[in-house]
Order: structure tokens, then sequence, then C-alpha cells
């Protein structure tokens, strides 16, 4: 999406330990009329494959899971992270290592109540990086029988093992910026170009 693509360039910074700030329009603060674009174009590629939940995971996934829940016309369910084992018979649950807090182990969970056998998800984050938050949210809708349509990524930093890993797993994923490299010298470089 060439219009993400420039917003990265233009309002992106780079943060020593391979960390993309955008808080400008996604992590912190949200344009959201720009989002809502974001949103928009997820619904163009995963539109007709009958989506009935979007699973995102607690914070950064929820704006833009909203916004393209909109479209989609669905609920937005985004699963919970827990530092500490407060798990119940009533959730389903995976741990997952954070990318972002120093590969501290997260259990994220969901209410069962939330995902069934009948539901066809579509899994929306920010940010996909080495895989593990995605193949996380993948295994905790698996265990509710619910199918995983795909998954749409805002942002995809191509030159780590993520998008290998949970494309291998058979999965289709969707990202609308892919980086190819980003440092502070040269800058953010996208695959397409
Ligand atoms: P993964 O599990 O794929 O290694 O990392 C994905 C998660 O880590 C995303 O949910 C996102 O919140 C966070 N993350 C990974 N890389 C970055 C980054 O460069 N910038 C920001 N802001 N978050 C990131």
């Amino acid at each position: 999406m060439k219009a993400l693509e420039e917003k990265i360039r233009k309002d992106g910074r780079i943060l020593e330990g391979n960390v993309l700030k955008v808080d400008s329009f996604l992590n912190h603060q949200i344009d959201v009329p720009f989002m809502d674009k974001v949103g928009e174009e997820l619904y163009r590629l995963f539109g007709d494959c009958g989506i009935t939940k979007i699973v995102t995971i607690e914070v950064s996934g929820i704006g833009v899971a909203c916004l393209a829940a909109r479209y989609f016309n669905v609920p937005v369910v985004y699963a919970k992270k827990s530092r500490s084992a407060n798990l119940s018979k009533d959730a389903y649950s995976v741990k997952v290592q954070s990318f972002t807090h120093g590969g501290e182990f997260f259990d994220v969970m969901v209410a069962k109540e939330y995902l069934s056998a009948e539901d066809t998800v579509l899994i929306i984050d920010d940010f996909l990086a080495n895989g593990n938050a995605l193949i996380g949210l993948k295994e905790l809708v698996e265990q509710s029988g619910a199918t995983v349509a795909g998954a749409g990524i805002v942002i995809e930093k191509a030159y780590q093992e993520g998008g290998d890993r949970v494309r291998a797993t058979g999965m289709r994923v969707e990202s609308l910026a892919r980086i190819r490299s980003m440092d502070s010298v040269n800058g953010v470089q996208f695959c397409e170009e």
C-alpha cells in the first residue's frame, strides 16, 4: 500500500534494537482517517473470505482491527496478555514471547464464549517480526475449532523470520507494507522497490 509506505518513510523513526516507531499514526496517537484506509484495504483483500470475527492482540492491534471491522461488519476479539498465569477453564490460552518486551513470555487468552467452531477468523496485527505473536494467535483461534482465513498485517519486517515461519504453516499472510531493510543511515527500504 503506497500511501502506507510513504507515511512510514515520513513519520517512522528507527530505534535501536530493530524497532520501528510509528507512534504518530499507529501505536500511540492513531490517525483515524488514515488507518481507516488501512482497514478498507484489508477488507479489499479478505472481504470475500466469509469472515465472522476479527482477532487481534492487545494493545496495538486493537485500533486497526476495529477500523477494519467496520468494513467487515463483524466483532473484534482482542486476546489479552498477562504476565502471571491466571488461566481459567473458560478461556483458550497460549504462551507468546514478546518482541518489544525483551523476550519476556506472556500468557495470552481469549474467553471461550467469544470464539467457536462456527467462526471464520481474520487475524490482524500491527507488526510481523519474528512471528511469535501471529503463530500464538493462530494456535489460540485453532483451539476453538474456528477456521483461520488468514492474517492481515500493517507492517511486516520482511528481513526477520516471521513471514517465512508463518507462511510455512500454510496460513495466508497479507502485509500492507513489507520492509526489506532499515537503519538510521539509509532509512527504510521496502521490498517492492
Ligand atoms: P513478533 O511476535 O512477530 O516477533 O512481533 C510482533 C509484535 O511485536 C507485534 O504485535 C508488535 O506489537 C511488536 N513489534 C515487533 N516489531 C516491532 C517494531 O519494529 N515496532 C513496533 N512498534 N512494534 C513491533
